[in-house]
C-alpha cells in the first residue's frame, strides 16, 4: 500500500535534513507520496502566512507528517508555527524517545527514557499581554481587586493555563504508551508546591490516572529542579517522563545532552487523528545549506513515523542502519567527533552511508 505523507522542509537546516530523512526512509522500500509544503517566514510571499491553510489540509487529509524545523524570530515577529501547527492540528503528546546508541561520544552508559511532553496549553497557550497595553493594565488592577497581590505597572504577563482535559489525556498518553511499549515506571514532573494550582492540577490528575494503572505501571512525581539534578547524575533509573508543556521543552534539550545532543533527539507530535513527526532541535540559521548538521534526528523521526504507518520491519532495518553507522563511528557529522577533527562527514554523506547500510 502506497502510504500519503506530508513533507514540510522547514528552514535553516531544515531542508537538508528533511531530504536526507526523506532519501533513507524512500531506501527502506516502503512506498510513499510525499506532497510538499512550506511553512514559516518564507511562505509568506506566496500565500500570505507563515501557515497556509493547504498546509494544514494537507496534513489534515493525509494523516501523516514529517517536518525539519522552522524558525522563530525572538521577541516580536511572528508568532512559532510549531506551536501553531500542533495546536491547529490538535496534537496533544509530544514524544520524546532518548536512547543512547553505542558509539556515541557521551558522559553516561545506559540512557533509554521516553519524554511525553503535554502540547496545547501551560505557558506555550500564547495568551500573552504586552506592557503598557490597555489589557495589561485592566488585568494588574483585576488581580489587584481579586487577592490584593501587586504586578508592577511595567511588566508584561503571560497566561499559564492547565486544564484537567489536557492534563488527562496527556498523563493517560503516557500510560498508554508505557503498557504498549513494555515500559516500567511513569514519573510526572511538575513544581506543584510553588505553583499550587497548575501544577498541583496536573499533579493530582497523574495520580488519579495512576491508580488506574497500579500492578502495570509503577508511578513517581518528582519536582522539576529536583528532577534536572537525578537526570544528569543518574538518568538510567527513569523510563517514562510526563510533563506539561514548559518543562517539557527545557528538560528534552537537556536529556539530548545525555545522549550525546541535539543530532540525534527525535520527537513526534500525536494526536487522534493526526502525527507529525519531526526532530527536537531546531533550525540552526547558523548552519544552514553548509551541508554540516547532523541529520539522524530527523533519520529517527522518520522511524517513529514508519512504526506509526505500520512499517515495523522497515522502521526496524532503518533504526539498525543509523544504529551501525553511530557505532563505527566513521561517517558521522562533526558534533559526533573530537572538535576540529577533520574525518567528520557532511549531512548528505552520512545519510549515504546509512542508506548504504540499509541495502548491504
Ligand atoms: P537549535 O536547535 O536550532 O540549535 C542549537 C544548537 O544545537 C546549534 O547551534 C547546533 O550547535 C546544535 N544543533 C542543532 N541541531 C543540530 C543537528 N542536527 N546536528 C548537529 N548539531 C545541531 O536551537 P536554537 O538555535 O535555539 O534555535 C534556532 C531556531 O530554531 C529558532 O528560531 C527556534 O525558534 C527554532 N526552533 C524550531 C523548532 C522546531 O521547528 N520544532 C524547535 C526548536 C527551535
Amino acid at each position: 500500500m502506497k502510504h500519503q505523507v506530508t513533507l514540510i522542509p522547514g528552514d535553516g537546516i531544515g531542508p537538508e535534513v528533511a531530504g536526507a530523512a526523506r532519501a533513507c526512509i524512500d531506501a527502506t522500500g516502503v512506498s510513499i507520496e510525499w506532497t510538499l509544503h512550506d511553512a514559516g517566514e518564507g511562505a509568506i510571499p506566496k500565500y500570505g502566512s507563515p501557515l497556509p491553510d493547504s498546509l494544514l489540509e494537507s496534513i489534515r487529509k493525509n494523516k501523516v507528517a514529517l517536518k525539519g524545523p522552522i524558525t522563530t524570530p525572538i521577541g516580536k515577529g511572528i508568532r512559532s508555527v510549531n506551536v501553531a501547527l500542533r495546536h491547529a492540528l490538535d496534537l496533544y503528546a509530544c514524544v520524546r524517545p532518548v536512547k543512547l546508541y553505542p558509539g556515541v561520544p557521551a558522559r553516561y552508559e545506559n540512557v533509554d527514557l521516553v519524554i511525553v511532553r503535554e502540547n496545547s496549553e501551560d505557558l506555550y497557550a500564547g495568551i500573552e499581554y504586552d506592557d503598557g497595553t490597555p489589557e495589561v493594565k485592566e488585568l494588574i488592577a483585576w488581580v489587584k481587586a481579586h487577592g490584593g497581590k501587586t504586578i508592577r505597572p511595567d511588566a508584561a504577563i503571560s497566561l499559564k493555563p492547565i486544564s484537567t482535559t489536557a492534563s488527562e489525556r496527556v498523563i493517560r498518553y503516557a500510560f498508554e504508551y508505557a503498557v504498549k511499549h513494555g515500559r516500567k515506571k511513569v514519573t510526572a514532573v511538575h513544581k506543584a508546591n510553588i505553583m499550587k494550582f497548575t501544577d498541583g492540577l496536573f499533579l493530582e490528575v497523574a495520580r488519579r490516572v495512576a491508580a488506574q494503572y497500579e500492578g502495570k505501571v509503577e508511578f513517581e512525581d518528582r519536582l522539576v529542579d529536583n528532577m534536572c539534578m537525578q537526570l544528569v547524575q543518574k538518568p538510567e533509573t527513569f523510563d517514562v517522563l510526563v510533563l506539561p508543556n514548559l518543562y517539557g521543552d527545557i528538560l528534552s534539550d537537556l536529556c539530548a545532552g545525555l545522549i550525546g545532543g541535539l543530532g540525534l533527539a527525535p520527537g513526534a507530535n500525536i494526536g487522534d487523528e493526526v502525527a507529525l513527526f519531526e526532530p527536537v532541535h531546531g533550525s540552526a540559521p547558523k548552519y544552514a545549506g553548509q551541508n554540516k548538521v547532523n541529520p539522524v534526528a530527523t533519520i529517527l523521526s522518520g522511524v517513529l513515523m514508519l512504526e506509526h504507518l505500520g512499517e515495523a520491519k522497515a522502521a526496524q532495518r532503518l533504526e539498525k542502519a543509523v544504529a551501525d553507522v553511530l557505532k563505527e563511528g566513521k561517517s558521522v557529522t562533526y558534533d559526533l567527533k573530537p572538535r576540529n577533527d577533520p574525518s567528520s562527514v557532511g549531512t548528505k554523506q552520512m545519510a549515504d552511508a546509512i542508506i548504504a547500510k540499509l541495502k548491504g
